[in-house]
């Protein structure tokens, strides 16, 4: 049992796909694990699987995976002797073609580049690192002045400023990785570079539910289109990484707390995601300003923060996991953290489902409740009472594996995979008998609140609220 709400999301890679690394990771905070379908083959990734569902098993913790696919991320092609420099003020030729670039010439196997580009556009490359302004276009060959020298090497990522290229936010990689993640039991697919809700309802076509679909908002049309995107999806992500190559800079911080914000209210988890402890790729602990910010996203609300490079490649895996563990401890162990919440008015639908989830928090504080206790098939009304933040546990209790491991990456939610009780009578029983398990840990005397939808068995039928004490 954690005792905080918000969650950490961790990838997977080198120095974490280990079986026991992955055990250590899960036992010093990890909630979810992230697999990186820019990296590694669909071996790597089924072996993943299988060992973060084995922990899952020995460990009864419902875990969450999301299959996070690359995207129609652009890049460059390969260079004879491997790199080239760009000199400031110089011209470079950037042409489509699947042979080596050298000096002066940059290859590249994108039409639709080439189809975009007019004067004034700007290309970036290597996550903004090197800049290039277009100066023409004949339609074979684009002639490009040096604004940001340096060193580019091999296949670095080109991320396209000023203009919308006509590209779908699934590529053919993605198709394939997607099918096959999804004869893999996990949680959620995450889509990268998506720039309007359409994009989600092209691959809502694919994935049906068979997972829940995280966008990841790194584009300017995605925060153009925040709105519409948000509500065909089921969660999101806050991509700081390409956002802050795609936007400026300053932007980000802005556009964070607007996604949460307006994540939360739609009641769609919400992650935080890229150089939240950067430096412990390297080094054993964080800077003060990365432990500030990983705080400032537990502060606004975020249901999850993220690790990338610290635990897919870096030295200190583990100690990241801990480290980040003991911020969020921190910033929840603040009262100013729960005022926040009281604060803002969340919009609610006219459903039994947000009648009742909007009266938890009240109850809650009133009676002190120490949890409450939400039995559901879809997980739905359980992600409604995460929404509201209420100041106790979330208990999800529900019959399907599927339903506890995605919402094990939602705030304040522990998921609990128990049987459906046969009746209103039964399930008062079945709360005795839940509650002192070591995952649920509650105490005789503690009051607690249950939720239902009676009969059982049938999804989105929540109408019941009962008010009961530990025995
Ligand atoms: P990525 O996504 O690591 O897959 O690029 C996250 C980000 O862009 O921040
Ligand atoms: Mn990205």
């Amino acid at each position: 049992m954690r005792n905080r709400s918000a969650k950490i999301l961790a990838t997977v890679g080198p120095a974490s796909a280990a079986p026991d690394t992955l055990r250590l990771l899960h036992d010093v905070g990890v909630d979810a694990f992230r697999l990186n379908f820019s990296h590694g083959s669909h071996d790597d990734h089924a072996r993943s699987v299988k060992a973060i569902r084995d922990i899952q098993k020995t460990s009864g913790n419902p875990i969450t995976i999301v299959a996070d696919m690359q995207g129609p991320k652009l890049r460059c092609g390969e260079f004879e002797g491997g790199q080239i420099e760009l000199r400031y003020g110089d011209t470079v030729e950037i042409i489509k073609s699947t042979d080596h670039g050298k000096d002066g010439v940059i290859t590249m196997p994108h039409q639709e580049l080439m189809d975009a580009m007019e004067e004034g556009h700007v290309l970036k490359f290597d996550d903004g690192k090197l800049m290039v302004t277009i100066l023409s276009n004949d339609g074979k060959s684009l002639k490009a002045r040096v604004d940001v020298p340096g060193i580019l090497k091999n296949k670095k990522g080109i991320n396209v400023i000023g203009a919308v290229l006509p590209m779908s936010a699934m590529t053919k990689k993605d198709r394939i990785d997607m099918a096959f993640a999804l004869t893999q039991d996990v949680d959620y697919i995450a889509l990268s570079f998506v720039q309007t809700a359409q994009d989600v309802i092209d691959a809502r076509k694919i994935i049906g539910d068979k997972a829940g679909i995280i966008v990841k908002i790194e584009k300017p049309s995605a925060v153009e289109f925040l709105d519409d995107i948000l509500k065909v999806a089921d969660a999101a992500m806050v991509a700081r990484g390409d956002l802050g190559v795609e936007l400026p800079l300053e932007q980000v911080p802005v556009v964070q707390r607007q996604i949460i914000r307006k994540a939360r209210a739609l009641g769609k988890p919400v992650i935080v995601a890229t150089h939240m402890l950067e430096s412990m790729i390297d080094a054993p602990t964080p800077t003060r300003a990365e432990a500030s910010d990983v705080a400032t996203a537990i502060y606004q609300g975020a249901d999850a923060v993220m690790l990338s490079a610290e635990t897919a490649v870096g030295r200190h895996p583990a100690t990241a996991v801990a480290i980040m563990d003991r911020i969020i401890g921190a910033a929840e162990s603040d009262p100013e953290y729960w005022k926040y919440f009281k604060q803002v008015d969340l919009p609610h639908e006219a459903t039994p489902e947000d009648a009742i989830s909007q009266s938890v928090r009240g109850i809650v504080e009133t009676l002190n409740c120490k949890a409450v206790l939400g039995y559901t098939l879809t997980g739905s009304t359980v992600q409604r009472i995460s929404r509201e933040r209420p100041p106790c546990k979330i208990i999800c209790l529900t019959p399907r594996q599927t339903t506890a491991s995605r919402l094990a990456l939602s705030w304040g939610v522990t998921p609990v995979v128990t049987r459906d009780p046969t009746d209103f009578e039964a399930m008062l029983i079945n709360i005795q008998g839940l509650a002192k398990s070591d995952r649920v840990s509650l105490k005789t005397g503690d009051k607690v609140m249950v939720t239902a939808g009676i009969p059982f068995g049938r999804p989105g039928t929540t109408n019941t609220l009962k008010i009961t004490t530990i025995e």
